[in-house]
């Protein structure tokens, strides 16, 4: 590198995903899909476990792949840190099955995850970037306000609800919260965004593919990609580990 360029400004193509849930086909196919798009990062808004039945396959293709994750609540649950007292039974169920798959070096790599990450250009949280430890879920403008009167970077991304959703203020009227579903969104128009990228391994918006972001910081793009994978191989290794059928026989269905 020549001197020159420690100048110029340093953009990044970033790929985000997260609620992975443990859905190891999927999480495949949405690696694959970011490798076609050539991105810098690798970056995960949590739940990386729950639910799904390849929970340590999941973690350790992850880590090999250097993807910089938050915690989830499916995370925190299965290594202790957060009581399941909410959760329905089925994910009850799942949490306690996933506690007992996790190797002792697994559970404290989960239980040591941050609950914020801060880069150049983006945040990236689980479900808030106000209080992420509480969980709660961003379904409207007003659930929006708090993190985004905080913070730091115009973007951050998150997850949680399963649903994709942009929510924020755009530049040219900042005293309003607006939302979309739009697919592809350029950036520069929003002066505060919040940003889920949906669900890999348990989309909740009635499309079964699996979810994945793209954000190029130059364009200021945001691209979301649905990604097909094999749902049906998923569904099996669900159901041969005994887990409640009820978590294989929702993947098809994308919710
Ligand atoms: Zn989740």
């Amino acid at each position: 590198m020549g001197p020159a360029l420690q100048c110029a400004v340093h953009h990044m193509k970033y790929g985000i995903l997260g609620d992975i849930h443990a859905n190891l086909n999927a999480l495949r196919s949405v690696l694959a899909a970011l490798d076609a798009e050539g991105v810098d990062e690798v970056v995960s808004v949590g739940d990386v476990v729950g639910y799904g039945a390849a929970p340590r396959e999941c973690l350790h293709l992850l880590l090999e792949r250097k993807v910089r994750i938050v915690m989830g609540n499916h995370d925190a649950a299965a290594v202790g840190l957060l009581p399941i007292d909410n959760f329905n039974p089925a994910a009850a169920f799942a949490a306690r099955w996933t506690a007992t798959q996790l190797s002792p070096e697994e559970r404290s790599y989960l239980a040591r995850l941050p609950l914020r990450l801060e880069y150049e250009h983006i945040l990236v949280a689980h479900a808030t970037w106000d209080a992420p430890e509480r969980f709660d879920y961003i379904m409207s403008s007003t659930d929006a306000e708090p993190s985004l009167a905080l913070q730091p970077r115009r973007v951050c991304f998150i997850g949680h609800t399963h649903r994709p959703l942009l929510v924020g203020r755009l530049r040219d009227e900042i005293n309003r919260t607006f939302w979309t579903h739009d697919t592809r969104v350029d950036l520069s128009e929003w002066q505060r965004v919040l940003v889920n990228v949906g669900s890999v391994g348990q989309p909740r918006d009635d499309d079964p593919r699996a979810a994945v972001a793209v954000y190029d910081t130059e364009s200021e793009l945001y691209s979301l990609l649905r990604v097909a994978y094999d749902i049906e191989r998923e569904q099996q290794r669900i159901l041969r580990a005994g887990l409640p059928p009820i978590l294989a026989e929702r993947l098809a269905l994308g919710f």
